[in-house]
């Protein structure tokens, strides 16, 4: 070999023989993941999560658990007109019959053979200190419960995958047990069983160990599938050993959402098995959709991605180091793990005053900016000037491209703001209201609209909209998805002054704006008025809708 560098992207061919050709991919955002604390998903954000997950192209896709409350009800109800899934097998959660209890008068069962999903995940106890303690039964019994349910539902038509709760745990202290219990699902017709890390504490060396001896005893009969959580932190890692042990399904969530710390993060597991393994998981044309679909998804549960989440976060290829950023710009081979389009991320090059001006060409190469050299001298002067003063344009990446189009001449000429005014009142009976008034020139005209608020940034930003939405109807596109506030001690000593930053989206694109001032409405006001600047920008190259027209 010459010194190039290796592929990254492994070709299937490469795959260690000993690992399974393909793993798939069952997800379970929707039931487990929305076990988070802070989530709280409304019927039709559920849908709309399907189908992204759906578009990516998981295998299945846990939806709920009929029965189990009102919203899940509704969810199943509404699927079969309102959800068309072209990839995924939809998965309906349920648990096995009641101790001593008869399956063809059992509730929960008879809610999953009515939920209209092809296949249903049960879960049941494999850990003998559960069945005698928790269910306060005998050890025949547990397993009964186990075999009677997927022998009903496999009467019904049903695929079934035996949920195997606290498997590893229980497989610790009692395997022939644990094991037994596995068989009786087995031998009634399971397809997977599914071995469950519930407490989240094993590790890796645990768990491949574990699943090598499950895959061993059924011989290929049935299919293993893994879910784990990620307590000990190692819920990828633990899904990776499970595969080592010969598991062909890993069970995850997007973003890795789940109850504490969370479920294996399918959007880590998956480039992890196909891009450094070689095992197939979903299709391999639609990885790109990976980076897409995690901030989608993020959105719709409304949490802002970690930008340090692998693969697909903002961070995830983002190069802040001065003295390697040309070296990156010539050879990301050698600075990435992967190629970062592979997944739909993208190399960014991070800016703040200690760039030197080859990040900031680069920079602007990236945007689609031609500086000249004094222009370039100009925002790094500007850039150092702001800084100063409190700005941080490392984490205002909206606010920065504005900056260094404005140092080429540009300015944006949708609108023309004349002055503002905002006027917070409490009343006595102690309701708090916040009206804005603002005067905007726009398309020719003087406009005067009025907003109120539950704060300053809440009114100004329904007054600006007023004022210009109907001109520009992209704008109902735009959101604001969060707004930091933080108060600095200037280096002059002269007082505080606030940060504000204020994250936006318009469903493709996210971006943060910036604003610094000693006063916190003009400081929310310079980064309003950014993202709303930025959003018309990325709204002008998809052209506009038809009814938007730009001079
Ligand atoms: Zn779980």
């Amino acid at each position: 070999m010459s010194d190039a560098p290796q592929p990254v992207v492994r070709d299937p061919a490469a795959r260690d023989p000993a690992l399974p050709a393909a793993v798939e991919i069952y997800d379970t955002t929707l039931r487990d993941g929305a076990q988070l604390e802070g989530i709280s998903l409304t019927v039709d954000d559920k849908l709309r999560i399907a189908e992204q997950l759906d578009w990516l192209g998981v295998h299945y896709i846990e939806a709920g658990w009929p029965g189990a409350n009102p919203k899940d009800d509704e969810l199943f109800r509404r699927i079969p007109g309102e959800l068309t899934l072209d990839t995924s097998k939809l998965v309906a959660f349920g648990m096995t019959r009641r101790v001593k209890g008869k399956v063809d008068s059992d509730d929960t069962l008879r809610h999953l053979v009515e939920s209209g999903a092809p296949v249903v995940c049960i879960v049941g106890k494999t850990w003998d200190y559960h069945v005698t303690e928790a269910l306060g039964t005998d050890l025949d019994e547990g397993v009964a419960m186990v075999a009677d349910s997927v022998e009903y539902l496999r009467g019904a038509g049903l695929d079934v995958l035996f949920d195997a709760e606290h498997f590893f745990d229980g497989y610790k202290r009692n395997p022939e047990f644990a094991l037994r219990v596995l068989e009786g699902a087995a031998v009634q017709g399971a397809s997977h069983l599914v071995l469950c890390d519930t407490n989240g504490g094993s590790l890796p060396h645990e768990v491949e160990h574990i699943v090598r001896e499950v895959v061993e005893y059924f011989r290929g009969d049935v299919a293993v599938a893994v879910h784990l959580h990620d307590d000990a932190g190692t819920g990828v890692a633990n899904a990776l050993a499970g595969v080592r042990g010969g598991a062909t399904q890993v069970q995850g969530t997007i973003n890795g959402y789940g109850e504490r710390t969370g479920n294996c993060n399918l959007t880590t597991i998956i480039p992890n098995l196909t891009v450094k393994m070689g095992v197939e998981t979903i299709p391999r044309d639609r990885l790109e959709r990976l980076t897409p679909v995690a901030h989608h998804v993020a959105e719709l549960v409304n949490m802002a991605l970690n930008p340090q989440a692998p693969y697909v976060g903002s961070s995830a290829f983002a190069h802040k180091a001065g003295l390697h950023v040309s070296a990156i710009a010539k050879r990301p081979d050698a600075y990435e793990h992967v190629p970062p389009d592979v997944v739909g991320n993208g190399t960014r090059f991070v800016v703040s005053e200690l760039a030197g001006k080859s990040t900031l060409v680069l920079k602007a190469k990236e945007l689609g900016i031609e500086l000249d050299g004094p222009q370039l001298n100009g925002v790094v002067d500007m850039l150092k000037r702001l800084e100063h003063e409190g700005y941080h344009f490392e984490a205002a990446d909206g606010s920065l491209e504005l900056l260094m189009r404005r140092a080429t001449g540009w300015e944006q000429s949708w609108f023309r703001v004349e002055s503002f005014r905002v006027i917070a009142d409490e009343t006595e009976d102690a309701a708090f209201t916040v009206e804005a008034t603002i005067k905007v020139h726009v398309d020719g005209q003087r406009v005067i609209t009025t907003s109120e608020g539950n704060g300053p940034v809440n009114a100004l930003d329904g007054a600006l909209r007023k004022a210009i939405g109907s001109r520009y109807p992209a704008l109902e596109r735009l959101h604001l998805t969060d707004y930091k506030v933080r108060v600095l001690d200037t280096q002059k000593g002269t007082g505080a002054v606030t940060r504000v930053l204020i994250d936006s989206t318009d469903g493709e694109h996210n971006w943060t704006t910036i604003g610094v001032s000693e006063n916190i409405i003009e400081a929310s006001w310079q980064a309003l008025y950014d993202s709303i600047v930025y959003g018309l920008l990325r709204a002008q190259e998809r052209g506009f809708p038809r009814e938007d027209r730009s001079e």
